[in-house]
């Protein structure tokens, strides 16, 4: 972890090892002199472009190492690089031979940058003469660090909340449908370092029961009717938490843009200069119909679909079995539902299923048709969550052949 800033690094020999390390070097704001009879293509690409002063000859002596704060040589020449390395002992400069790891006073590292939610950080790993194990030990802490399995929160507790230079931050995480397999990676590793996580009913709990007692959740699910935390308190409440220093998981059911108000709770926390990152989710408009065997397009049968909740929407639908209708949070109105679609153009034929708890070990699937399903939702007592689908993509579910032409209308 030298500071190579604007300082002067000496690079003798010419070679693919040379242009890999050199290029490391820049990227790292040295300044580059390169001593060598001639370069290896990337390392011409480099003279071209003037980021490197070449040295267009044989290593001279210790007045090639002239200024610099750091040498590295790889000339394959195990003599010369012998020299290199002795007259940069001489003159108390750190030098990497490449060629002889052993006889080097520096060595260079396995080395990986890697962004967390508390900022880039750099994990080196070095394993005396075995480069392979220092690059896996390094790619191990990298996954760990990516995947979340290593806990900043640990680090974290050490530093002080809130005071200055903490900066607090939100992310709206889609949970995806309930179930934790199909909550992202992405989703995963900000829960690992989330210091509040305010979830949703819809959410994946398991994912939330299994967070450590150091988090702290806030729960303001909502359930059918019944609104505990309005939308504008939730808003609050991610504000406030990341102004303490926090970082604050806003763990929702499905994707935070489908009818989840994330647009909202973004702005909101824009709008109060907080750092905030959108984590798409699997929607449940997508994923329940799938978890039923229900694709919401299918060639030949149906090309586009449609989401909505509400009845608004329902005179300007396409009409067509082709056209599939997606409902969100739209069990209670089933019946009406239902109606306004026969009276503006569906077939009363045209399948319809409702789908209930997608992804629960007790999830159930009612099958009937725009005639029927309100009738058949009330009897079988059909409760939200639920997805209602329409169109003729419904017949596609393997439950829909069996269940509906044998019982006439339910699994
Ligand atoms: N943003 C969410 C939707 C929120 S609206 C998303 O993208 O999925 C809430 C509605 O989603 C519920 O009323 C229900 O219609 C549906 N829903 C969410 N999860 C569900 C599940 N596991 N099973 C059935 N319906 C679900």
């Amino acid at each position: 972890m030298l500071d190579l800033t604007g300082r002067l690094v000496v690079a003798v020999g010419g070679g693919p090892v040379s242009a890999r390390r050199v290029k490391a070097f820049l990227d790292e704001g040295a300044v580059v002199r390169v001593v060598s009879p001639w370069l290896c293509e990337d390392l011409r690409d480099l003279a071209d472009a003037g980021r490197i002063d070449w040295v267009e000859r044989d290593y001279c002596g210790p007045t090639d190492l002239d200024r610099a704060w750091f040498a590295h040589t790889a000339t394959g020449e195990p003599s010369v690089d012998r020299e290199v390395a002795g007259d940069a002992g001489a003159l108390r400069i750190w030098c990497v031979d490449a060629t002889d790891a052993s006889g080097t006073s520096a060595s260079v590292a396995a080395r990986a940058d890697v962004s967390t939610p508390d900022g880039r950080v750099t994990v080196s790993a070095y394993a005396a003469g075995d480069p392979g194990l220092a690059v896996t030990v390094r790619d191990g802490v990298e996954r760990a660090l990516v995947s979340g399995t290593l806990d900043l929160r640990r680090t974290r507790t050490h530093r002080q909340h809130g005071q200055h230079g903490q900066h607090g931050w939100v992310a709206l995480v889609g949970g995806g449908p309930g179930t934790d397999g199909l909550l992202t990676a992405r989703g995963h590793e900000l829960l690992a370092s989330a210091d509040v996580v305010v979830v949703d009913r819809l959410a994946p709990r398991a994912v939330v029961d299994r967070l450590p007692a150091s988090v702290r959740v806030i729960d303001v699910g909502k359930t059918s009717g019944n609104h505990p935390v309005p939308q504008a308190r939730i808003n609050d409440i991610l504000v406030e938490e990341a102004q303490r220093g926090l970082g604050v998981v806003r763990l929702k059911g499905g994707d935070p843009y489908v009818l989840g108000r994330g647009g909202e709770e973004r702005d909101a926390c824009q709008a109060h200069g907080i750092r905030v990152e959108v984590v798409p989710g699997v929607t449940s408009a997508v994923s329940v119909p799938a978890a039923a065997g229900i694709p919401v397009t299918h060639r030949g049968v149906a090309r586009g679909f449609t989401v909505v909740t509400g009845h608004e929407d329902i005179p300007v639908l396409p009409t067509g079995g082709d056209h599939t209708l997606v409902l969100l949070m739209g069990v209670t109105q089933l019946a009406r539902t239902a109606e306004l679609l026969a009276q503006h153009g569906r077939s009363a034929d045209c399948p319809v299923a409702v789908v209930e708890r997608g992804f629960a070990p007790d999830q159930r699937t009612t099958f009937g048709t725009v005639a029927t399903i309100g009738e058949l939702a009330r009897e079988r007592g059909v409760q939200a969550p639920a997805v209602v689908v329409v169109g003729d993509v419904v017949r596609l579910g393997p439950d829909w052949r069996a269940g509906h032409e044998a019982d006439g209308g339910t699994r």
